[in-house]
């Protein structure tokens, strides 16, 4: 299923001139083929919040808690990935046997020592998402919003929940749902359609996010993508993936811009 939607407005960085300009690539009007947007999903790390790095010290701390590795986490690169992934991949670089025994061991300490880190209280909300949040519900026929993160549940909730968003969310795809990104899209719009007590497609849903990954994962449901560099990608590295719209970060875009209202 391909995306009726084209590249309507893209935030671009001309090397010799360190201002950003918007350049309008495309007509934004909304066509008789335009769908109009009935769920909004994010992403958390690097699009909602900046965690200061809680999940990635307490994916280390609880590896070596839970099978006695230390610094498992060097060569690992967590920007874009699911928790259920980057634990299987641990589990293959430091030769500890995978199994669902022992993910839900890995898990159960993670939870701890990530609620250490985020009673630390750094990070926060990146600029314009509380903005877009509150403009998002305040629509008249407010679409749905909803997450689609790499985050397992608990630790999703715990995230948010640390800086006062947990509750803005109607439901989410997490890594219980799927290791593989692009199934708990899959997932999450299943679960949208079930929360609308209709079959959604594509086209009525926009995927924000902060990596490569996050456009991937969004064109796989057909859905339209919205690429925000203030997380594990540069607006270049989004600009490439062609999704709908790319900005620096969620005040460079209204709701109008995205939901054609
Ligand atoms: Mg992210």
């Amino acid at each position: 299923m391909s995306s009726p939607w084209k590249i309507s407005w893209l935030v671009i960085v001309d090397n010799n001139n360190p201002t950003i300009q918007t350049q309008k690539t495309d007509a934004v009007a909304p066509s008789a083929e335009t769908l109009p947007v009935r769920l909004v999903l994010f992403d958390i790390d690097g699009t909602l919040v900046s965690t200061g790095g809680a999940g990635v010290k307490a994916f280390a701390e609880a590896f070596e808690a839970a099978f006695g590795v230390p610094d498992a986490t060097e060569k690992i690169k967590f920007a874009g990935r699911t928790d259920y992934s980057l634990f299987r991949e641990l589990c293959h670089w430091n030769e500890v046997e995978f199994s669902v025994s022992n993910r839900e061991l890995f898990f159960e300490n993670y939870l701890g020592f990530i609620d250490n880190h985020l009673s630390a209280n750094e990070g926060g909300p990146f600029p314009g998402v509380e903005q877009m949040l509150d403009d998002l519900a305040a629509l008249p026929d407010a679409p749905v919003i909803g997450l689609l993160t790499g985050n397992i549940e608990a630790g999703a909730k715990r995230k948010l929940s640390t800086y006062g968003l947990w509750d803005r969310f109607a439901f989410g795809g997490f890594a219980n749902d799927n290791e593989d990104r692009n199934l708990i899209a899959a997932a999450a719009l299943a679960k949208g359609s079930e929360y609308l007590a209709r079959p959604l497609e594509g086209g009525e849903i926009v995927v924000i996010g902060d990596t490569p990954k996050d456009v991937a994962c969004g064109k796989y449901i057909g859905a339209r993508t919205l690429g925000v560099a203030t997380g594990g990608a540069s607006l270049e590295e989004l600009v490439e993936c062609t999704p709908d719209w790319a900005v620096p970060d969620l005040t460079h875009l209204s709701i109008s811009e995205i939901c054609g209202c």
